[in-house]
Order: C-alpha cells, then sequence, then structure tokens
C-alpha cells in the first residue's frame, strides 16, 4: 500500500512543482503553506528548472533498512539553476567522477520499493551533464 506522504509528494517527485510567492516571488520546494521570507499565504505553482550544479556530496556505504542492497551510492545537495537547493541521489556515476560544481541535471527515475508487495515509488534523482 503506497503511504499517504508518499501520495501527497507525488506533484513535487514526478513534476518538481514548487511555490512561487505571489507577494515576493520566493520559491519553495517543497511548496510551504506560510511564505518563509514575507509570510504571505498566496503561491502559484512553478515547475522547477531541472538543472543546475552540484554544491556538495557524499557517499552512503550503511543505508537505512528501504535502501538496503542499495548501497553504496552517492548523495547530493544540488543548487538548480533557478537558486532552489534539493537534497538528492546521484545516479550513473563513478564515484571517481564526482567534483562539486559539476553540471548536473534532474532525470526521473525509481527511488524505492515500498511495503510488503514492493510497490515501485518513484521521483527525481541527479546524473552528470
Ligand atoms: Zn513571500
Amino acid at each position: 500500500m503506497i503511504t499517504p506522504r508518499y501520495h501527497r509528494e507525488i506533484p513535487q517527485r514526478y513534476r518538481l512543482e514548487a511555490g512561487k510567492c505571489q507577494k515576493c516571488g520566493e520559491v519553495s520546494f517543497p511548496p510551504r503553506l506560510v511564505c518563509p521570507n514575507c509570510k504571505s499565504q498566496e503561491f502559484e505553482t512553478v515547475r522547477l528548472n531541472d538543472e543546475g550544479k552540484l554544491l556538495t556530496y557524499t557517499i552512503i556505504r550503511v543505508a537505512s533498512d528501504k535502501f538496503f542492497g542499495t548501497t553504496p551510492f552517492a548523495v547530493g545537495i544540488v543548487e538548480l539553476n533557478d537558486g532552489v537547493k534539493l537534497t538528492t541521489q546521484i545516479a550513473d556515476v563513478d564515484f571517481d567522477q564526482l567534483k562539486i560544481g559539476q553540471k548536473v541535471k534532474l532525470v526521473f527515475r525509481k527511488i524505492q520499493d515500498e511495503g510488503k508487495s514492493g510497490l515501485h515509488c518513484y521521483g527525481y534523482k541527479a546524473v552528470l551533464v
């Protein structure tokens, strides 16, 4: 069974939807109910730019049960071209190739299997460009 949280996050996970404050223009990802900059509660939905640069990264060698069997993998903080920063797994990369400041692009990928049924959960991961 799919969890309520996963279901709620589908617009962000599948389409990179963020909330843009209509008063000050601050973009929040994931979307918020109140703007952290000006306290406004009026937002429009915008789609984030899917390209950016790698700010920092680490290699996960011992992971939680959900990611058992997938280690080692790289996780990084990516700053997208529109200024939004997010944490994401870095896929399809030899760890020796990773460098801070590299250009990356977000792609749609399987993130994990959930529950006893092994339901596939999807979202975004970064790949080098
Ligand atoms: Zn605002």
